[in-house]
């Protein structure tokens, strides 16, 4: 398994020493060349503006595009925003998740905050129940999932702030940020699970 993580703004290196510390080989994506051979991608957090706007300049949309078709690709905030179809304003996005989200929902930098959350899909990658540290930053919400799209986590409220479309995966908040493994543990098993597919059709659009 060889895992990139896209690298053009935000916290790429935290979700590429977690990779490391699981025994995963990684690559830092900022070409469509340097997506060769990988078998899943994350998109970390940062300033979704930014890291579509960098895509976009760098000639990655399509390639990342082409590349999720086939291969598990997970977004952490800003990486959410830019994976989904909608963020109710015009900025670069990939458009693959049928998700709409609100950027920002939780308001600014100093209304940051960790919870705790109820993850019953982390099950599937470590037996014992225990709430997942949840951080968020400047995070948005997931106000609206499409009829493919499985909701995975919610806010005590009911809001929803992690879901899974068949190998995508879209969390508004940073798993990286935290000692926590299960959620990478959780993305690499999509990833092999894509990967043993053997995929030459697209599994989704
Ligand atoms: N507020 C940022 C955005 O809208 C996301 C923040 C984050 O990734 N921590 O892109």
């Amino acid at each position: 398994m060889q895992i990139g993580i896209l690298a053009l703004q935000g916290d790429f290196i935290e979700h590429q020493h977690i990779l490391e510390r699981l025994g995963v080989r990684t690559r830092q994506v900022r070409l469509p060349a340097h997506l060769e051979g990988l078998d899943g991608l994350i998109i970390p957090g940062g300033e979704s503006t930014t890291i579509g706007k960098l895509a976009a300049d760098f000639g990655l949309m399509e390639p990342l595009r082409t590349f999720a078709l086939t291969h598990a690709v997970w977004g952490t905030c800003a990486g959410a925003i830019f994976l989904s179809k909608d963020a109710r304003r015009p900025q670069p996005l990939l458009g693959l998740m049928d998700i709409q989200v609100q950027r920002n929902a939780f308001g600014r930098q100093v209304e940051s905050f960790e919870i705790d959350l109820d993850v019953p899909a982390l099950r599937q990658v470590e037996e014992e129940v225990r709430p997942f540290r949840a951080v968020f930053i400047r995070a948005p919400l997931i106000e609206r999932v499409g009829p493919g799209v499985e909701i995975l986590a919610t806010l005590p409220d009911g809001r929803i702030v992690a879901a899974r479309q068949g190998h995508w995966l879209a969390t508004a908040f940073h798993p990286e940020l935290t000692d926590d493994t299960r959620f990478h543990r959780f993305f690499l098993k999509i990833a092999e699970e894509v990967a043993t597919l053997d995929l030459d059709v697209p599994l989704s659009r």
